[in-house]
């Protein structure tokens, strides 16, 4: 299998041939702005860690920390990648960028992550800031992590600076918003597509894979909302019931359980069924790559809406093309936490605290915004969605960069 920037080379490629911009214009795009590595020492054992700004044309690098074991520089370099063209295409005041740091957070005591959280900004703190880098929780990371980090680069510059980090706790000037932000913009972008592509009094059928942060935001707002949603998994397993589930019960559950397999009153299945199960639409909230070459021919679904950042590959996006599934893509899909991010960002550095209700519509309006135009540049130039962001994303960067002189 290729690995995951190389897709982003082939999808960088495809945009030149839509759009006709020059080799050396395509070399500047495939490149990161800039890569910082270094080794964060816990308890005696050694982690790698990264902060990568892939473009910065736009504005400050912009993009979350991940604890992972499968953290590599090739998949910080992509998610750092992704970051740059979800934030042009939002149209907000960003570069892109990306942190990641290769540890299994669960072998962790508590003390040993605030330890690694204050060590990864003890090692980076020069490069980041809100006129610099910003980053915000991802997988593995939350707003008691971003605590931590905010407070050790305040103690090691000397000076408050809330806005060099988002995702915070509200009491260190995080946003009441985002908690529930991503589920929420691609709740908007599902419903603007179904409206679009199917008709306004559509109730399409949901799977969902991933019960994490943006997972189970999403279920819990489809099923208040009266769709149903027949199957979700996390990294134990999945669960289905043709009937629907009861997605309160289950939150309930996976707090007291920690996984949503132990649920009563559904099968269980394996996380490779819940993505050929026939559904309406099979919303992707867990990793990166997986619906791939080997796997997509067996998909169902009409509809894949990319929650999590790059689940299909460029292989396997290919392949549902061609068997008509519509892909949301995750740089339209899931860029509602990054522009309450912005929202968070902005209100740090200007010190004014804005009414939630006027953000809630700011966002709404933002993410129908994206919608309608990638909708319409895939209809205009008879390209996929996912295409279309990448054109209109990669135009803005471009523009950017050529006023700067860099190309
Ligand atoms: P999370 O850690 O809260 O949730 C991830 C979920 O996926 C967990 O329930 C986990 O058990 C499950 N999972 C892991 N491997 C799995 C597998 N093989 N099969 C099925 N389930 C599996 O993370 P999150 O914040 O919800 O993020 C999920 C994805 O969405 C990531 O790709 C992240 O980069 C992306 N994303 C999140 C946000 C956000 O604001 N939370 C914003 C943009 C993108």
């Amino acid at each position: 299998m290729s690995s995951i920037f190389q897709d982003n080379l082939s999808r960088l490629k495809k945009a030149q041939e839509v759009m006709g911009f020059s080799d050396s214009e395509l070399d500047y795009l495939s490149k990161p702005a800039q890569i910082k590595t270094a080794t964060l020492n816990v308890s005696g054992k050694e982690y790698p860690a990264w902060r990568i700004i892939f473009n910065r044309d736009l504005g400050p690098g912009k993009g979350g920390i991940r604890f992972h074991p499968e953290v590599s520089e090739d998949e910080v370099s992509s998610l750092a990648f992704w970051m740059s063209i979800k934030n042009s295409l939002a149209d907000i005041p960003y570069g892109g960028a990306k942190g990641g740091v290769k540890v299994d957070p669960k072998q962790l005591s508590e003390a040993e992550k605030e330890e690694l959280s204050r060590q990864y900004i003890v090692n980076f703190y020069k490069y980041l800031g809100q006129d610099k880098d910003i980053p915000a929780p991802d997988v593995y990371t939350n707003s008691q992590i971003m605590a931590w980090m905010l407070d050790e680069f305040e103690k090691q510059t000397e000076k408050h600076e809330p806005g060099m980090i988002t995702g915070k706790p509200l009491e260190l000037g995080g946003i009441e918003l985002r908690q529930d932000a991503t589920a929420r913009g691609a709740y908007i972008v599902a419903k603007e597509a179904i409206r679009d592509m199917e008709g306004e009094n559509e109730k399409p059928v949901f799977a969902i894979q991933g019960f994490g942060n943006a997972g189970s935001y999403l279920a819990k707002m489809l099923n208040s909302d009266g769709y149903k949603v027949v199957a979700v998994s996390d990294s134990q397993g999945a669960i289905y019931n043709e009937a629907g589930l009861d997605i309160d019960k289950l939150l309930e559950l996976k707090a007291n359980k920690g996984s949503v397999i132990d649920y009563k009153e559904a099968d269980k299945i394996s996380n490779q069924e819940l993505l050929n199960l026939s559904v309406d639409f099979l919303a992707l909230a867990a990793l990166e790559n997986q619906i791939t070459e080997s796997n997509a021919l067996q998909v169902k679904a009409k509809y894949i809406l990319e929650l999590a950042n790059g689940p299909v590959s460029n292989e396997g996006d290919k392949i549902l093309a061609d068997k008509n599934i519509v892909v949301i893509p995750d740089i339209l899909a899931n860029a509602g936490g990054v522009v309450v991010s912005y929202f968070e960002w902005a209100q740090n550095r200007t010190g004014n605290i804005l009414d939630p209700e006027y953000l809630v519509k700011l966002l709404e309006k933002k993410m129908k915004l994206g919608w309608a135009k990638v909708y319409k540049e895939s209809q205009d130039r008879k390209i996929t969605l996912r295409e279309a962001a990448y054109v209109i994303a990669i135009d803005r960067i471009l523009k950017a960069a050529r006023f700067r002189g860099k190309v």
